[in-house]
């Protein structure tokens, strides 16, 4: 049972607007492109994990807290015997592993050692259990699952997951049977209650709303769209279409991501979106959308 589902984290919601709206500098885009593809190697691991069988409970992308240093476990697995603390690591083509450390095949680039971060948590997320006086075994495990991942020279290390072997993984978890009694789910609620919000914003680079680009941006490239017809909307880049009020609701979600603090109303959407629809089509859009604050012309939207 999934207790806990994944989301795109605010941050890399935040990085993929701006990368649309600003030049992002080489090192955003590298970390954007990281955040995208650690996202997606996750959710390629929840599919397989959804497939468990028997009574598990399953947490996914947890911040937690021991020992005052937080620690994040991008999936625990609660069976009867044990609890699963898995990391994903979504690292595609070659790499070198020595003397306990990954380097990249082509240039040689040492990579943050997984290793490393995957015994520190395994050791605070005992000391966690401790602290909230919980008595369970816990197995902590890495799993590399891009299946264009190679690591040459990769230590004999059962933690260790590679890409041939997570499916035999998933299949040795599933053939243990167990039965979840009050104490697992005591345990559960309490990981969901200490659950932290991870979100990063530090990370993000600076923007205002004056100095970013305004308009509605294709999801798939990134490129500004244009009136289609009275429904759509076209991307002149990729010729993706989408519905008009679809759109307006999305950049009006973006609108509201990236700038909290301003109020949404039928005419700052106007100003940021930048479509020359007419405002009873942003009214609209708005109303079936969002709920409304106050009455004639000072409404705005929550
Ligand atoms: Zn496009």
């Amino acid at each position: 049972m999934n207790l806990k589902e994944r989301t795109e984290s605010a941050v890399l919601r935040c990085l993929r607007s701006l990368n649309a709206r600003m030049e992002l500098s080489e090192s955003e885009k590298f970390y954007l492109s990281n955040l995208e593809a650690g996202f997606e190697g996750e959710v390629a691991f929840d599919k397989l994990s959804a497939k468990l069988k028997e009574e598990r409970y399953i947490l996914n992308d947890m911040l937690l807290e021991a020992n005052r240093s937080d620690f994040q476990i991008d999936s625990i697995i609660i069976s009867e015997g044990i609890i699963d603390a898995i990391d994903v690591k979504y690292f595609k083509g070659d790499y070198v592993w020595k003397d306990g450390e990954i380097y990249t095949r082509q240039n040689g680039y040492k990579c943050k050692n997984p290793f490393e971060q995957l015994k520190r948590s395994n050791y605070l997320f005992n000391q966690y259990l401790r602290e909230n006086k919980l008595n369970f075994l816990v197995r902590s495990t890495l799993v590399f699952n891009h299946p264009e991942f190679t690591l040459y020279n990769a230590p004999e290390d059962d933690s260790i997951i590679l890409p041939t072997q997570v499916n035999r993984f998933m299949a040795e978890m599933d053939s243990r049977p167990s039965k979840l009694h009050d104490g697992h789910k005591k345990l559960a609620n309490i990981l969901l209650t200490s659950n932290k919000d991870g979100s990063n914003y530090s990370k993000l680079p600076a923007y205002t709303y004056e100095g970013i680009k305004k308009g509605i941006f294709c999801e798939k490239c990134l490129c500004k769209m244009n009136t289609l017809n009275k429904y759509f909307l076209i991307c002149g880049n990729c010729g993706g279409q989408e519905r008009i009020e679809n759109a307006i609701v999305r950049s009006a979600n973006e609108f509201k991501l990236l700038f909290p603090q301003r109020i949404l109303t039928t005419q700052s959407i106007m100003d940021w979106c930048q479509v020359n629809f007419s405002s009873r089509t942003y009214l609209r859009a708005l109303q079936r959308h969002f709920k409304a604050v106050g009455k004639t012309k000072n409404t705005y939207y929550v």
